[in-house]
């Protein structure tokens, strides 16, 4: 332990083989607890190989959900990942991609800073690399160790100049401290009755060929690896079998980091990196993982929206749902609806049996008739609604609809000639052309209004949430549709925008401009979500009691 500088920042590398979406970020985040909760200053961070300068740009169905930060960085969902793991708020650093690489390389070479050079992938794309790396070291002081994952599977042509950055970086630091971690999968064929480590073997072969050998395996398996499997691996991929680890598939993602400490895996990155620690502190997390595996009762939540095929775009709302779950002692079974069913079918064939309505966000017009008739339902019937950004737009269209006697009130994002346009741009929108990264983006505060369910939940008047979106609620309509008796629970904090709504004689009809399950964290559930859930318990136990009473009064209880 004498030859290490106490302070310099070690860094670990995440690769993943095989196929995708195996999970290093839930690996990354779950190492990056572990270390956190040995007492060490972990950084995060995800380098994507695409050119795409952010996901801002891509569809829901390329990419999933756009994690937004408070900085306003429009980001991959696998930091998501990492600040509900981390319980922190990370920043624009901790997500690179190749767009950004390039843009910057390009602009310094038109600037002449690179002296008349041939400007190349080696050095300059992997120097710009590697210094976004070590930006990480530095983070309200210095960070004790910096995880890298680096996205896409080893063997893309995309993530080469990543690979090559991080085998420089390896032979460019003293020993101790840098460590490659590598996530395969051992698929287990049926036919031959026995787990296949063939493709790991390929994988890390392709990686040995860069000049990377893994100081760890983690591979993802049905069931746990044997130790004649694991010694198989080692000797293939030229590891001692004790650094192959499985990563077994579990039904909460909150497990794994409980699974790889029980196996030793931060362990052996400890001993590895020379960092001398305390183990993890990890009660609240077992405990937190205990409450997840045994709720004590149930409700049903229907989500209405246009994505609902694909579940990694509402990422987000689904652990918030988790984590809402674990704070009202429940499991919460989402039921998924499509809001073009529900325009073809009507509402009730998909609301008659559920505790509460979410209409999370969402862009263009497909099926947002669906969601209007949808929250007229369960503004009607007592159901407990929360809805999120085009939810709550779609919440004062119906609103307007309904209630003002606004025949055809609309958002100017869906008829530009709207009669009465309820949602609308700002005047500073209207101009914008350009697509990426020209929405209201990151944290903004919000003042709430004492005595609404908002406050109740948040116990507080000032907050801060994060945006995402263009729109905004019309203020030429605020006057009309307050006074019939919508609330305006809270607006920024000049007056001028709108953030929340509610409707009162209602058990609980809450929609919100910003997304708060960007902010909900497993160990400190977000308070609008808690309270969501709390109100459709209540809302379940009272369907329950009118049921009996009913079959009460048929004679048949
Ligand atoms: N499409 C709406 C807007 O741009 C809502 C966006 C969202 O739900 N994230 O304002």
């Amino acid at each position: 332990m004498d030859s290490v500088e106490p302070r310099q920042t070690k860094h670990v590398f995440v690769t993943g083989g095989v196929v995708s979406s195996l999970g290093k970020g839930i690996a990354s985040a779950s190492l990056g607890l572990l270390l956190k909760r040995r007492g060490l200053r972990v950084g995060l961070q995800k380098f994507d190989p695409y050119l795409n300068v952010d996901p801002g740009t891509m569809n829901p169905f390329q990419h999933g959900e756009v994690f937004v930060l408070d900085d306003g960085a429009e980001t991959d969902l696998d930091l998501g990942h990492y600040e509900r793991f981390l319980s922190e708020n990370l920043t624009r650093q901790s997500n690179v991609t190749t767009g950004q690489i390039y843009e910057t390389v390009i602009s310094r070479e038109r600037r002449g800073d690179y002296l008349g050079a041939t400007v190349q992938v080696i050095p300059h794309v992997t120097n710009e690399i590697k210094s976004r790396i070590r930006r990480l070291e530095r983070r309200n002081g210095a960070v004790d160790v910096v995880i890298t994952e680096i996205g896409g599977t080893v063997g893309d042509i995309e993530s080469q100049p990543f690979l090559e950055a991080i085998r420089q970086m390896g032979l460019e630091s003293p020993p101790g401290t840098t460590l490659y971690i590598h996530l395969t999968l051992i698929p287990f064929i049926d036919a031959a009755g026995e787990p296949k480590t063939k493709p790991t073997q390929h994988s890390v072969k392709a990686l040995r060929e860069i000049g990377i050998q893994p100081h760890l395996l983690l591979c993802r398996t049905a069931s746990e690896l044997s130790e004649e499997i694991r010694a198989k691996i080692g000797l293939f991929c030229n590891m001692p079998a004790s650094a192959v680890f499985s990563a077994v598939d579990v039904n909460s993602v909150y497990e794994v980091p409980l699974l790889f400490h029980e196996q030793g895996v931060d362990d052996l990155v400890c001993r590895t990196l020379l960092l001398e620690t305390p183990p993890p502190q990890l009660d609240d997390w077992h405990a937190m993982v205990h409450r997840i595996k045994n709720p004590g009762r149930r409700v049903r939540i229907a989500i209405c929206g246009k994505y609902v095929s694909l579940k990694d775009a509402y990422k987000s709302i689904i652990e918030s749902f988790v984590h809402a779950g674990v704070a009202n002692d429940a499991h919460v079974e989402l039921v998924w609806v499509s809001s073009e069913s529900i325009k073809k079918q009507g509402p009730e064939p998909f609301l008659d049996n559920v505790d509460g309505l979410l209409i999370p966000g969402g862009f263009g017009e497909r099926g947002v008739e669906g969601k209007i008739e949808a929250i007229r339902f369960v503004r009607q019937h007592g159901i407990p609604f929360l809805g999120i950004c085009l939810g709550m737009q779609c919440a004062v269209i119906e609103y307007a609809r309904s209630v003002c006697s606004l025949e055809n009130a609309q958002s100017t994002e869906f008829n530009r000639e709207a009669p009465h346009p309820v949602i609308t741009l700002l005047s500073e929108q209207r101009e914008v052309t350009n697509m990426g990264g020209t929405m209201r983006l990151g944290a903004y505060p919000c003042v709430i209004k004492e005595g609404t369910k908002s406050h109740q939940a948040y116990g507080t008047t000032q907050i801060s949430e994060r945006h995402r979106h263009r729109y905004e609620f019309n203020n030429q309509y605020r006057d009309l549709i307050l006074q019939a008796g919508m609330i305006a629970a809270g607006l920024s904090p000049d007056g001028t925008l709108v953030e929340i709504i509610e409707v009162p004689d209602h058990p609980w009809f809450v929609a919100v401009q910003f997304h708060p399950e960007l902010k909900s964290r497993p160990t400190d559930p977000h308070p609008l979500y808690r309270d969501f859930v709390a109100a459709a318990v209540k809302f379940r136990a009272s369907r329950q009691t009118q049921a009996v009473v009913g079959r009460h009064e048929a004679g048949m209880a």
